[in-house]
């Protein structure tokens, strides 16, 4: 069986590949299970020096892969960039970490008490299509540098560079079996990997759906997880804010990565007294973005990933709430406008259901109390943002916002240095920075006896 992997801004197949099942998934977790004990006792620089030259081969092939990242997610090759850009930087990141991996030690009676951290062995890995290489990074790299070996399993809608960084890691000098890629269908080696034996966690980034199933299943085997689920974010725009900006900067909060971005801050809540200009200012930014050809130099707005995506998108809007609607290319391909919804209430499903597209709803609030309320009023808590002048009621509004990555007078969430993750339903346990080594890592504690 193949896998055709299709060009979401033709609609064309750009690409055939094997497709995995279970007796592959099953030998890749094998080949992964042979590797760790050398993987896990190489010295801690070596460890590091392999990450710096895989990053470092990753670098040279960075316009491929994003020309490929491009074609195959119908993102903008701008972003596209960007992203293997992160990639890069996320193994250079990790590759000093082997040997800042430190424990500590404790004042006990008798002796001397210190922890390690150990590497936990084969991690499974399930990823989405939405910043294919560049999630599954976030994994890579702080599982390998804490001496684990792993299986990636991408979505089947976009394994290209995933199968890419499988054949780069032996190449860079990354030992056989260290890095292992399967490229078949969630519900068989995505389970499989749940299931297996010799797993011993699975980092999932997807829907909340998928990763309930994946957090009942690791029960069977007391698997560690790690959750990074759906969205629902909210843009709270103060009165006092820099209205211009906050308004220039909200569409692509929403619209980038045409909305397939569980960061998308698609709930945009403006105080009541500045909602008139707000509009007006969002109005001439929605129009003003390009959405075309992912491939040409400019675009910022590419297709939907699958003509699935669509459909679901198109079931939010109904034509009596747009406010907004730019502009889309017509004929072949999965396009969708950036959609503004207004008046929308916080609890109507555009406003209250992940959509992951270009759909925006603007969402009106009293005061700062109610900014909280309505921000706070979901199941989700990935990130949000928080447009402000008044320094202290930023700082105010971010601790009481229910949600794993905030930012203040800016949108962004990711940054590969600092820790990044959800509250309440959007997940548990943290990607990136300091924190992600804490979850591809168990504590050991050691007491060594020292009375004479
Ligand atoms: P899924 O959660 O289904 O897919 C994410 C990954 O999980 C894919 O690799 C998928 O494999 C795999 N998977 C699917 N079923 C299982 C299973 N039973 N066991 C183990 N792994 C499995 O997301 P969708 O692609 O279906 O997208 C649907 C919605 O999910 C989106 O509209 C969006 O709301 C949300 N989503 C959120 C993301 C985020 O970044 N938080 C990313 C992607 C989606 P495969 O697809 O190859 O079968």
């Amino acid at each position: 069986m193949m896998i055709e992997v299709l060009e979401p801004s033709t609609a064309q197949v750009m690409a055939e590949v094997p497709q995995a099942g279970v007796g592959e998934t099953d030998a890749a977790v094998a080949r992964a299970k042979e590797a760790y004990p050398d993987w896990r006792a190489l010295p801690a620089p070596d460890r590091g020096r392999l990450l710096r030259r895989l990053a470092n081969a990753i670098e040279e092939r960075l316009e491929n892969l994003a020309i490929l990242e491009s074609r195959n997610g119908g993102k903008p090759i701008g972003d596209a960039r960007g992203e293997i850009g992160t990639v890069v930087e996320t193994f250079r990141y990790y590759a000093s970490a082997p040997e800042r991996l430190t424990g500590k030690t404790i004042p006990v009676t008798g002796g001397v008490d210190m922890t390690f951290r150990e590497p936990l062995g084969v991690v499974g890995l399930i990823t989405p299509w939405n910043f294919p290489l560049m999630i599954a990074s976030w994994k890579i790299a702080p599982a390998l540098a804490a001496g684990n070996t792993v299986v990636l399993k991408p979505a089947e809608l976009t394994p290209l560079t995933a199968l890419e960084l499988e054949r780069i890691a032996p190449e860079a000098g990354l030992p056989e079996g260290v890095v292992n890629v399967v490229a078949g269908p969630g519900s068989v080696c995505g389970q499989r990997l749940v299931d297996h034996e010799d797993v011993a966690k699975v980092a999932f980034t997807g829907s909340t759906d998928v990763g309930r199933r994946i957090a009942a299943g690791a029960a069977g085997t007391i698997k560690r997880v790690t959750l990074e689920l759906g969205g629902k974010s909210a843009n709270v725009v103060f009165a006092d804010a820099d209205l211009g900006r906050a308004a220039a900067q909200a569409p692509m909060a929403v619209f980038g990565n045409a909305g397939q971005d569980c960061c998308a801050r698609s709930r945009i809540l403006v105080e009541n007294s500045a909602l008139d200009r707000f509009m007006e200012l969002l109005e001439a930014a929605v129009e003003a973005i390009r959405v075309g050809d992912p491939l040409e130099e400019g675009t910022q707005m590419g297709p939907l990933i699958s003509e699935g995506q669509r459909e679901i998108v198109a079931s939010f809007v109904s034509d009596s709430r747009v406010a907004i609607r730019g502009s889309a290319p017509e004929g072949p391909g999965f396009w969708f406008p950036p959609t503004v919804l207004y008046p929308v209430a916080n609890n109507d499903r555009p406003a209250r259901e992940e959509i992951f597209g270009p759909v925006a709803t603007v969402i009106p609030f009293r005061d700062e109390a109610d900014a909280i309320a309505l921000a706070n009023e979901t199941i989700y808590g990935l990130s949000g943002s928080i447009w402000t002048r008044d320094g202290a009621k930023a700082l105010r509004v971010a601790r009481a916002m229910e949600a794993g990555v905030i930012s203040v007078n800016s949108n962004t969430s990711v940054r590969v240095a600092t820790p990044f993750g959800g509250f309440k339903q959007s997940g548990y346990g943290r990607e990136l920075g300091p924190d992600a080594l804490d979850y591809y890592t168990d504590v050991k504690n050691v007491y060594y006896a020292t009375e004479a």
